[in-house]
């Protein structure tokens, strides 16, 4: 079946081509200027996208390093006024250039692509000029990870790289006290992060830099100046530690930064990181109803399931302690600890074959996703997570990564189980597999886009994840009522991290707002509200990126469902939204519905016109 699909695939997209070609041969005289017009903006714009991806790893050698380009790995900016001016220097540039391009003459992927890089020249000004993290987050200094991923990039021979880490790391002494010449009004939260940091990412240096040396064929003179370079590098490390843990205790109310960003902040980095449609008020008053639209079904569930669970016993009289009961014994069905890894790695063929028979997407058959444990420098924490390659190595394989419970106590993997029981553990695979992060990527990798890999749109890659979990669940998958409460439960997170994000930052929750809310109206352990409590004062706005996609898919599906009416069909629909790569969802909803719109428009023509 699949096989058929692909050839007819491929001979429509033939003929498509041959049409157009055809059509563009007829029309060569009449409109000869605009196409070439077209061809040369075509042109300049991608030379236009070369040089600012190539100016931008020279302005951030450090995001270069994490995404796989290696050129300028020796090199260690100063964070000073210099550095804020190139940034701002930069955006202006290439804001410039981009006036050149009209947006209505670029192809599809393109305009996507003009989108992301203009948004991104343009939140520059933001960043430097009001937020100014470098001012209030010592956490922004770690660099640990700069190190690390330069130290770990194995096609480069271990010799060249360190030769580029020891230029990198003479840096290193200067970088901090700038850093503290930086930091005028830290928040607590922040700086607390930062202590634990710094003092982790020092095993980078002492451990891991140090190990390669003795490994490498460098002359005893190279190996003895790094070493050296090395130790000022830790010295430098424990000195700015010793001044923080020093700020720290002078920090008061008068002194600390708030870890609240406020609505104007809140508003404007919103904007710029998830690229809505709507504003941030606008989806905290839409995760505010799906919180009661949930409990609703939740409590309906909790009523059906109650005997199966309870018997004749009588019910606690609140809503949401009597869903909490039932929550709580559903929880108790889950795989051993050992069986772990295996329940996921049997699970990934079942849910391919789901989406298959029930027509929801197709799936890549020369593409298996390959399930593995977490290797061991990934591990920090339990869990599951996709690691696809970087823009630069599209060709690398694609892991499920899941961590083996082996560090956990037992009440703590028993804690965990009930966690992702038999039934969460499903919503997980579907969220990070099939159809959800796994899938989408496999799309967005038909048409590789390096600025859209850079500059990807979060919201919509997390907002499809949360959204296949919805859309298998409506089609059938997963036994009975337990299963939708629990997948409720699942979609209650989701919808709570957005109401916690602006509470936090713009309501003013406090601690004990946000434990009412995680444990008593989500249901959550005291651990993980706790982590998330902790996550929502360190961060800005990504917790509101789930839901915040989710909505906005789930808002364009019935858009198109009602522009189309009899006509639409859940397969096309999915399989057109992932056709633009990882884009905001206001961009995918515009071209979307102009093609639509102009198809329909097509169909409303005369006959005799379309014959001509
Ligand atoms: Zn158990
Ligand atoms: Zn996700």
């Amino acid at each position: 079946m699949a096989y058929l699909y692909f050839l007819s695939k491929i001979m429509k997209h033939y003929l498509l081509s041959f049409f157009v070609i055809a059509l563009v041969a007829c029309q060569e005289k009449s409109q000869p200027k605009a196409e070439k017009e077209q061809a040369l903006s075509a042109s300049n714009f991608e030379t236009y996208k070369a040089d600012f991806v190539e100016d931008l790893w020279k302005l951030d050698p450090i995001r270069a390093s994490y995404e796989g380009y290696h050129l300028y790995d020796y090199a260690l900016p100063m964070p000073n006024q210099e550095q804020k001016e190139a940034y701002l220097a930069f955006a202006d540039e290439y804001l410039k250039r981009l006036e050149d391009f009209e947006l209505e003459a670029l192809a599809e992927t393109n305009q996507i692509d003009y989108h992301l890089i203009r948004n991104y020249l343009k939140s520059q000004n933001f960043y430097w000029n009001e937020f100014e993290r470098e001012t209030w987050d010592p956490a922004a200094y770690n660099l640990g990870g700069a190190f690390f991923q330069v130290l770990n990039y194995r096609e480069k021979e271990l010799e060249k790289r360190l030769d580029d880490l020891a230029k990198k790391l003479e840096k290193v002494p200067a970088y901090y006290a700038q850093a503290k010449q930086n930091l005028n009004r830290p928040t607590k939260v922040h700086t607390g992060l930062a202590i634990q940091q710094m003092k982790g990412s020092k095993s980078i240096f002492q451990e891991n830099l140090i190990d390669s040396l003795e490994a490498s064929s460098h002359n005893t003179v190279f190996k003895e100046a790094f070493a050296q370079k090395v130790n000022q590098a830790i010295a430098a490390i424990d000195d700015y530690v010793v001044f923080l843990e020093d700020l720290r205790s002078n920090l008061d109310s008068n002194t600390a930064k708030s870890f609240r960003i406020g609505p104007e902040q809140f508003e404007k980095k919103f904007s710029y990181e998830i690229q809505s449609a709507y504003t941030s008020q606008e989806i905290f008053q839409a995760a505010v109803e799906a919180k009661s639209d949930l409990h609703d079904k939740m409590y309906a569930l909790s009523e059906e399931l109650w005997p199966k669970y309870f018997g004749e016993a009588e019910k606690p009289g609140s809503r949401l302690a009597q869903i909490k009961m039932v929550i709580d014994q559903v929880s108790l069905k889950h795989v051993s600890r050992d069986s772990f890894i295996t329940a996921i790695r049997q699970q990934i063929p079942q849910l391919e074959a789901f989406v298959r028979e029930n027509d929801l997407l197709t799936l890549d058959p020369e593409k298996p996703l390959v399930v593995r444990e977490t290797p061991e420098y990934m591990r920090g924490f339990a869990g599951a997570s996709i690691s696809a390659p970087g823009p630069y190595d599209q060709d690398a394989e694609t892991y499920y990564n899941v961590t083996p419970l082996d560090a956990y106590t037992a009440e703590e993997a028993e804690s965990y189980l009930r966690e992702y029981n038999h039934y969460t553990l499903q919503v997980l695979n579907i969220h990070e597999a099939i159809p959800g992060h796994y899938t989408q990527l496999v799309y967005s990798n038909q048409s590789p886009s390096l600025i859209k890999s850079i500059l990807g749109n979060g919201a919509m890659i997390e907002g499809w994840a949360v959204y296949a979990e919805r859309m298998m669940l409506e089609a059938g998958y997963g036994d009975g009522m337990e299963m939708g409460l629990m997948y409720y439960k699942w979609n209650l997170r989701t919808v709570c991290n957005t109401i916690l994000d602006y509470g936090v930052h713009v309501n003013n929750f406090t601690k004990a707002d946000a434990m009412q809310l995680l444990m008593k109206e989500a249901f959550q352990e005291k651990s993980e509200a706790e982590g998330k409590w902790r996550r929502a004062r360190l961060s800005q706005v990504q917790l509101c990126s789930y839901f915040t996609g989710f909505y906005e898919i789930m808002q364009l599906r019935e858009e198109v469902k009602a522009l189309q009416g009899e006509a639409f069909d859940l397969k096309s629909f999915h399989e057109k939204f992932l056709s633009y790569g990882s884009a905001p969802v206001k961009y995918i909803r515009q071209l979307m519905l102009t093609e639509l719109k102009e198809k329909q428009a097509e169909h409303q023509k005369p006959l005799s016109s379309s014959a001509s």
